[in-house]
């Protein structure tokens, strides 16, 4: 059997018939299906992924299989590329040296709900893990907006916030994530358990440092939630908007979106629902705070267009909440054109409605807001995935520039990286492959650093950080 990236000597069927009765996956094209992630939402990115592909795809399903999978592959010195649903945007899970796609999504149990958190393995889907934790009154703490198709461990390794953010704070906040197991990659992978402020040493390190077998996770009491959206007359007052039921002692939303009004044009099926040419605001609130979501949202200027239970929303044959929220709006728009980008950009903190006001007329016709708002520790933050109508590479910089000078750091999303748009390398995150991943399989394309470490030791690039 060739190589199907071209990138690989290994003579792959033998590697698979060595791995049975692990499951493998040889046909061509169904490799090549799973070597590509949300990449294609960056034109950058599609240019310089689309043509990567792994060599064999493996779907163990259990530690002890995983485990088999990645001895063998340390033994080819494989290429090796973790991949839970693919909804990575970043290509994070592609294969970029070629070799091994090894897909979680048969380790997918849940093992234990407690009071206050869920322990699952890795290639569980949120949504599973959410319906299992609704028959105890529980949900996750947050989840993506991908949670039907994405999985925990994809989450953790590449995730950073989602619904309920704006109530519980980042994956990366304490007591988040409370506890993960990975294996290491080498001639006999052991387990390791990292505890509490721990799997940050893991956490959002792409599948670069050890594979995470299973992960335990904050849970809050599940709510009977409500969709709610207002509409206003200029987005900065629908982002002041935002902000007020931020802070609202009244109302204890799980998400808060605002959304400009020609966004909502590529939503048709809210056409006769919400007010035409306005800026939304989309949320999710308890039931019981309903009449505090109509006085906020009153008092900022707005009009109250539509609550509705999860029921009511169905009969109308509205989107989802979540459909509006997070990339899920940038993927609504490329539906229907695929010029459109986006970018991912912080904003002021506290949020200024008066900087966002500023700003938008500095940005051009090409650059429509959509912000989010989520808590970090004890901060409301709101993060900007503005829809971007591509042109070139220099109007992009050009964007970026324009964010960035007016105090918006950019977050690229046209980057392959870990590192992203900057230069700073993670020494811990690497120190910390260098222990789990010494031969450097995992998934090394994706940091600019790693080349330069990886003949040292854990310590040594442990002690850079602190240089
Ligand atoms: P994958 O894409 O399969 O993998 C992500 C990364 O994790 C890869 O580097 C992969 O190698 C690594 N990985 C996967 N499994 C393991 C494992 N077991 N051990 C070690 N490494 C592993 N992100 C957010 O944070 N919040 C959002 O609300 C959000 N909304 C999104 C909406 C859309 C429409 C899209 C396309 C993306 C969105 N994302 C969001 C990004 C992405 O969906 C999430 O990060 C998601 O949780 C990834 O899960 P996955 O299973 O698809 O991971």
């Amino acid at each position: 059997m060739t190589s199907i990236s071209g990138k690989t000597d290994i003579d792959w069927a033998a590697f698979a018939a060595a791995l049975a009765p692990i499951e493998t996956i040889t046909e061509p094209v169904l490799v090549k299906k799973r070597s590509r992630d949300f990449f294609w939402y960056s034109p950058i990115l599609n240019e310089s992924l689309r043509t990567c592909f792994g060599d064999l795809v493996a779907r163990p399903k259990s530690a002890e299989e995983m485990a088999r999978t990645l001895a063998l592959a340390y033994a080819h010195d494989a290429p090796i590329v973790l991949r839970g649903g693919g909804t990575g945007n970043y290509g994070q899970a592609v294969p970029m040296d070629g070799g091994l796609i090894i897909e979680t999504t048969g380790l997918n149990r849940v093992h234990e709900i407690g009071d206050g958190y869920v322990r699952a393995e890795a290639g569980a889907l949120m949504a599973d893990i959410n319906a299992a934790l609704a028959e105890t009154g529980q949900e996750m703490a947050m989840f993506p907006s991908t949670q039907d198709i994405a999985t925990i461990g994809g989450f953790v390794a590449g995730g950073s916030a989602g619904i309920g953010s704006i109530a519980n704070g980042a994956l990366r906040d304490p007591g988040n994530l409370m506890a993960l197991t990975a294996l290491q990659v080498n001639a006999d992978p052991q387990l390791r358990v990292f505890d509490g402020a721990e799997t940050l040493h893991i956490h959002h390190a792409w599948g670069l440092n050890g594979v995470i077998t299973d992960v335990t996770l904050r849970t809050v009491p599940r709510r009977d939630w409500v969709g709610c959206m207002a509409t206003f007359d200029s987005y900065e007052a629908a982002y002041a908007a935002g902000l007020a039921l931020a802070q609202s002692g009244d109302v204890a939303a799980k998400l808060i979106t605002t959304v400009d009004a020609r966004i909502c044009t590529y939503f048709p099926k809210l056409a006769g629902h919400i007010r035409t040419d306005k800026h939304l605001l989309v949320s999710l609130v308890p039931h019981e705070d309903r009449a505090g979501f109509s006085a906020s949202i009153k008092d900022s200027g707005g009009h109250v267009d539509l609550m509705m239970n999860a029921a009511e929303r169905e009969a109308l044959n509205l989107p989802h909440e979540f459909d509006i929220s997070y990339n899920h709006t940038t993927l609504q728009v490329l539906k229907d054109d695929r010029s459109a980008t986006y970018q991912q950009v912080g904003c002021p903190i506290p949020p200024d409605p008066q900087a966002i006001a500023a700003l938008r007329p500095k940005l051009g016709d090409d650059v429509w807001m959509h912000h989010e708002f989520a808590r970090v520790g004890d901060e409301i933050v709101t993060f900007d995935l503005p829809i971007i109508w591509y042109s070139t590479p220099d109007r992009l910089a050009e964007i970026n520039a324009t964010y960035e000078a007016n105090g918006f750091p950019v977050y690229d999303a046209h980057t392959w990286n870990v590192e992203g748009g900057g230069l700073k390398a993670d020494y811990t995150h690497l120190a910390w492959k260098k222990r789990m991943d010494p031969k450097g399989l995992l998934n090394s394309a994706k940091s600019r650093f790693w080349a330069d470490v990886a003949h040292l030791s854990p310590d040594e690039i442990e002690a850079m950080g602190e240089a």
